[in-house]
């Protein structure tokens, strides 16, 4: 699953982005303060240069119309004409000069606002939300999909508030003085002018309604290529001992290639939506000059002050209006990476603590199912009416097939996921009942492939407690069987490991794994089959450890191997989701059942040897 179609319409998506560009009010003002000057300053210097020409006009054609001095601010009686011309000079420079001052003041602005304000809170809070979601969100969605969100989409939510709010209040405003200007100078010319104006509407919303679901398409295609590019980088030694790697590059480059050729098609779609607009607006340059001329000659509207700013406007309106070409372009692309970042963000957080959740300091360790029931799809139970409990110190081993729920079983406890029906309790509790942060401490976790994080071997196993002191990282490596290989490392337990500990071997990641779920001396103990990766001399080991660890916790440990699990006190038998036998090794050796049957094909396997 990527991303879905449905969900809130545009215009709730956009209320929704404004609200948050609200939160940044303050530096959108001054970004937008820039604006406003920039806005006036363009047009002191236009109405300036009108002013000039009508001036050299007067003096060269004194029966042409004087110049209309603004604010009756006229020059000095005294100054010839060539000072009245260099000082209109010199102020237009200055003018320009405080422009490319602004200009540069706003872009500063603009690039602070969304770069060191806005993307970073905004990544930071789809990490957060990604770090609270549970698992079921990340069994939906794909990683690259994830990854894409935090890093692409919400770059798309940044340029709203900079590239739609922002310069879309600026184009509104920009158009409106340039409009009230047009009109002050002679309605009629700029109702001529402007004739095409509805045509640019027409045209920018057949082509947002065009393109929008072709910005969502291409998310999608982008998710898709991480993914195949982050498949790549992990399942690289699969790939290469499979000699599939010109199979694999074909496979990101049938993913790129879709990338491309979408990409393609927006192209084609944005690069002749852009010129149909300007062109559209260069028809009113041709209206003005034919209809302007007409009035310049017979004396109707002065030449410089009239039709030179007149046309100076149209060309500023035409600007702001490609603008909107592009601002509509961006609107697509914000909504599509909003609606995607938003997912995220408004996604449920199932596994949550109700609101009187008892808090929990040291548990018993007194683990009891109740006709539980639990499926990952509904209508799919993979857990269907498991009932049993364990005693405080107990080791209870958990057998059964592959795909039998032996894991599923297990990630109830920490609450990975809720049941489906069902409960089940710790200390008579149900543990929906209790403080998830406080159950969670009472439960070490060895998974069947620990992840190691890219620092010291001290660090990976103080991950859960990391105030632990070094007496304490040793005691757990030592109980876990790990502190000799450690020991035998170049830099001990300062040893900084490679991305996820890939020079280690299996054993010794597991014993790692181990040492850190020992740290925190919980009360429950669940391993997960943590010898299945390893050789029959390692698994002699890790079991020694592990036998080590258990003392004083409950624990609770799949095993796919009956010479593993006959070590512990009781057995509990799997078979297709529901609980198929439950007892000692020696009672399920002499019931007859699935563990007998078992028992009889491994015998029959050792003798055959
Ligand atoms: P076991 O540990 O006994 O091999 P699991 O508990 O891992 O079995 O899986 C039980 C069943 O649930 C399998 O059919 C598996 O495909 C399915 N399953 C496991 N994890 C998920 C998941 N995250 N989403 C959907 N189905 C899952």
């Amino acid at each position: 699953m990527t991303a879905s179609v449905s969900g809130p319409s545009n215009w709730a998506l956009m209320r929704r982005l404004m609200a948050f560009g609200w939160q940044y009010r303050a530096r959108c003002v001054q970004v937008f303060l820039c604006q406003i000057v920039l806005l006036a300053l363009g047009m002191a210097a236009l109405g300036l240069t009108g002013l000039g020409i009508d001036y050299i006009r007067h003096e060269i054609q004194p029966d042409a119309p004087p110049p209309h001095w603004p604010f009756g601010i006229a020059p000095p009686a005294a100054w010839t004409p060539m000072t009245v011309v260099v000082v209109i000079a010199v102020v237009l420079l200055a003018l320009a000069g405080l422009r490319a001052l602004f200009n540069f003041a706003y872009s500063l602005g603009a690039a602070a606002l969304i770069e060191r304000h806005l993307m970073v809170a905004l990544r930071s809070r789809v990490y957060d939300k990604l770090q609270r979601l549970s698992f079921r969100f990340f069994d939906d969605y794909a990683s690259g999909s994830i990854i894409n969100r935090v890093t692409g989409d919400s770059r798309g939510v940044g340029n709203f508030v900079s590239n739609v709010l922002i310069q879309g209040i600026i184009m509104f405003l920009s158009l409106a003085v340039y409009l009230a200007y047009m009109f002050s100078i002679h309605a009629r010319l700029a109702l001529v002018c402007l004739a095409t104006t509805p045509l640019l509407w027409i045209v920018s919303t057949i082509f947002s309604r065009v393109v929008q679901p072709q910005y969502r398409r291409n998310r999608e295609l982008v998710d898709d290529m991480i993914l195949k590019l982050t498949e790549s980088v992990q399942g690289i030694q699969t790939i290469k001992g499979f000699a599939r790697e010109r199979e694999q590059a074909a496979v990101f480059a049938r993913s790129n290639e879709a990338v491309r050729e979408q990409q393609q098609s927006i192209f084609w779609r944005v690069s002749a939506f852009v010129p149909t607009i300007g062109f559209l607006t260069q028809i009113n340059i041709f209206l003005l000059l034919a209809y302007g001329g007409h009035l310049v000659i017979v004396n109707q509207l002065p030449l410089g002050a009239g039709l030179v700013v007149f046309a100076g406007l149209l060309q500023q309106f035409s600007g702001q209006i490609a603008n909107f070409a592009s601002i509509a372009n961006t609107i697509q692309q914000s909504l599509t990476g909003a609606r995607r970042v938003f997912e995220v963000l408004d996604a449920p957080v199932d596994i949550v603590n109700v609101p009187d959740a008892r808090p929990i300091a040291r548990a018993q360790g007194d683990i009891r199912f109740d006709s539980v029931t639990f499926a990952y799809q509904p209508g799919e139970p993979v857990l269907e009416d498991v009932s049993f409990e364990t005693h405080p110190g107990e080791c209870l081993a958990i057998l059964g097939a592959t795909g039998s729920g032996k894991t599923t079983l297990l990630s109830l406890i920490p609450r990975f996921y809720d049941p489906t029906r069902g409960r089940v309790f710790l200390d008579g509790a149900d543990l929906r009942e209790l403080d998830l942060d406080g159950l969670r401490r009472n439960i070490g976790v060895v998974f069947q492939e620990s992840f190691l994080f890219s620092n010291t071997i001290a660090a990976n196993i103080a991950f859960g407690h990391p105030d632990a002191g070094q007496e304490e990282i040793e005691r757990a490596a030592r109980i876990a069987a790990a502190h000799d290989f450690i020991m035998a490392m170049p830099r001990g337990y300062d040893t900084l490991l490679r991305e996820g500990g890939k020079d280690l071997s299996g054993g010794q990641r597991q014993r790692l794994a181990l040492a850190r779920a020992i740290l925190l001396d919980p009360a429950i103990l669940l391993l997960d089959d943590p010898t299945a990766a390893v050789d029959p001399h390692t698994e002699t080991e890790i079991l020694a450890a592990v036998e080590q660890a258990m003392t004083g916790r409950t624990t609770l440990m799949v095993a796919s191997r009956i010479s593993t699990a006959r070590r512990a006190d009781r057995i509990l038998v799997l078979d297709h989701g529901r609980v198929a036998q439950l007892g000692t090794h020696d009672e399920l050796a002499r019931a007859d059942g699935p563990y007998r049957r078992a028992l009889e094909l491994q015998f029959a396997e050792v003798l055959s040897r």
